[in-house]
């Protein structure tokens, strides 16, 4: 986890270099979904465009979908799921159905300014809706009062690891991949 900007879905997927994980990014799925014009990215995009969550069910239910892909001995690296409290409870369910269970929570912490300047960066060499200058702000906003909260409920479960997100992309991953060893 970690605010917009900070790098999740770089370091997952270099973590998911390695054929033991498999990198699960709800984003990701949403923007799938909203290119081909299914019924999900319909309903997903007008969420994403605002800068808003996608409602619980309907996240949910994608990320259970997208489970049952994945073979059992497969780690699977979320990225950016759970972001509600609603959602880490919906996923402990859905993991103690398949046997699994969360090994460990990854924070990537990168201050404020550093994160408004990446997205600005961002939006000029991909092209993502929700990386206009408003939409930002609210994604910002939103993470704070939505996402934050699962740093404590986490933080309780000893489950967390804070992982310094400034700096290169390879410095970060190689941080990510020590915070990663030995978790169940
Ligand atoms: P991301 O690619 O992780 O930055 O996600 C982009 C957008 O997708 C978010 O701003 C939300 O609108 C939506 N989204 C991604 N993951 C979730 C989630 N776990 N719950 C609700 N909305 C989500």
């Amino acid at each position: 986890m970690g605010p917009p900007g900070s790098g999740k879905g770089t370091q997952a997927q270099i973590v998911a270099e390695d054929p033991d994980w498999v990198w699960l990014s709800t984003g990701e799925l949403f923007r799938l979904h909203a290119r081909i014009g299914s019924e999900l990215g319909r309903l997903a995009a007008t969420y994403l465009d605002k800068g808003e969550y996608v409602p619980d069910d309907v996240t949910v239910q994608m990320v259970r979908q997208r489970m049952h892909e994945i073979p059992k001995e497969t780690r699977i690296l979320f990225d950016g799921f759970p972001r509600t409290v609603a959602q880490a409870q919906a996923l402990d369910e859905l993991l103690a159905e398949a046997g699994r269970k969360v090994g460990a929570v990854v924070l990537l912490d990168v201050p404020r300014d550093e994160l408004t300047r990446r997205l600005t960066e961002r939006a000029k060499s991909e092209s993502r809706s929700d990386d206009d200058p408003n939409v930002i702000a609210t994604r910002y906003d939103v993470y704070m009062k939505q996402t934050a909260p699962l740093i404590e409920h986490y933080e309780k479960r000893k489950l967390l690891r804070r992982v310094d997100g400034r700096g290169s992309r390879e410095k970060v991953g190689s941080r990510m991949n020590k915070a990663l060893k030995g978790t169940g």
